[in-house]
């Protein structure tokens, strides 16, 4: 069987390694530069050396004992180690947040830098139009993108699965990165926000991490959404100014301040973990399904592997005994 995916985050790469695993011929798309999706790192060169920020996911926490029995296996790969400092149930990508991806996609045909614009049916089979060209023919097609990137691709084919892909609604979150000359004189680990901001943490706390000084802040969706459309420099000293608040320092500059808009950074959930139409065998996962972040992307993907898989079995299963009344 011939799947393609569109995406290569987390509930893509685990929904490819399952049904690769069972025999699948599969392939990823992603428009991204390299991997990472929303646990994505940025590599920034400052006068104090070079540095590397997770500037999505800060941090992930495993809940679901089969999650955590794949999060286990990801640690004696060496591509996740715990942050207990974080919380007891709190899991990091090693060295870095999107270490884990590039782990899990090197095991896989993935094209980076690969735009997916649409999906054709014709005579039964799939195609993937991107802005390299037509992919496929394909048996299957996943969509493991967000919400509102998923829906364009679901209307033309499902009208129900867009239908209840656009409950989902997605958070947006304004990230800003910055880099001091010094160490500040405060607990360098996850701390709740104020009025402005969601969380505020020392990155070169977690383990693994080098370079100078860098902290990452989140800000709350409602002070996200309300400048959503402002420009990432205006938005970068905005936030400084939160976070200086929010620690009560004397207004140290950093070397460097950087500000990074997610639109679609996270989602509630519908209370479902995928969707599936077993006829035109699409289908489509995400942490926005089930909606519990990173566990949530995982069990999205590992779920849909397994419906692909039953549905094609019970059509196998169906195709020999009809073979076999007939003959
Ligand atoms: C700022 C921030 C903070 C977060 N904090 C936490 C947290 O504390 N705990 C937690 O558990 N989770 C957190 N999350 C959420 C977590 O990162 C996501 O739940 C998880 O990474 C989602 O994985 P995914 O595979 O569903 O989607 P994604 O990682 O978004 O993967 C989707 C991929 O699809 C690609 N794509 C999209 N459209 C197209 C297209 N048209 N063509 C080709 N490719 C396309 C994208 O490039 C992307 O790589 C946070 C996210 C953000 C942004």
């Amino acid at each position: 069987m011939r799947c393609g995916i569109i995406g290569a985050g987390l509930a893509a790469l685990t929904c490819a390694g399952e049904l690769k695993a069972a025999g699948c011929e599969v392939r990823l798309f992603d428009k991204g530069r390299g991997p990472g999706g929303r646990m994505s790192t940025r590599r920034l060169t400052t006068p104090f050396g070079a540095t590397e920020l997770d500037h999505g996911a800060p941090y992930f926490e495993v809940s679901d004992p089969g999650f955590r029995r794949i999060v286990e296996e990801w640690r004696r790969e060496g591509l996740v180690v715990p942050w207990r400092e974080a919380g007891s149930r709190a899991w990091i990508g090693f060295p870095r947040m999107s270490s884990l991806i590039s782990g899990l996609a090197a095991r896989h045909d993935v094209s980076w830098q690969t735009f997916v614009g649409g999906l054709i049916r014709n005579d039964g089979a799939w195609q993937i139009s991107t802005d390299q060209g037509l992919q496929g023919p394909f048996d299957v097609v996943v969509t493991a993108v967000p919400p509102e990137q998923a829906i364009p691709f679901l209307a033309l084919h499902d009208l129900d699965m867009a239908r209840t892909a656009s409950q989902a609604k997605s958070r947006a979150c304004w990230t800003a990165m910055f880099v001091f000359g010094e160490k500040l004189a405060t607990s360098p680990y996850p701390r709740r926000g104020n009025a402005s901001l969601a969380m505020a943490l020392c990155n070169r706390a977690k383990p693994g991490r080098t370079g100078p000084e860098s902290w990452v802040v989140h800000a709350t969706p409602e002070w996200s959404t309300a400048h959503i459309e402002r420009d990432p420099a205006e938005v970068a000293p905005l936030l400084l100014a939160a976070f200086q608040d929010l620690l009560d320092l004397p207004a140290l500059p950093p070397v460097e301040a950087i500000a990074h808009r997610w639109r679609y950074a996270m989602s509630d959930g519908i209370g479902r973990s995928v969707l599936w139409n077993r006829g035109l065998k699409l289908g489509a996962c995400g942490d926005w399904l089930p909606g519990i972040g990173v566990e949530g992307a995982w069990l999205s993907g590992h779920n849909l592997a397994h419906l692909v898989m039953g549905s094609e079995r019970e059509i196998s299963a169906g195709l020999t005994a009809a073979l076999r009344a007939s003959m």
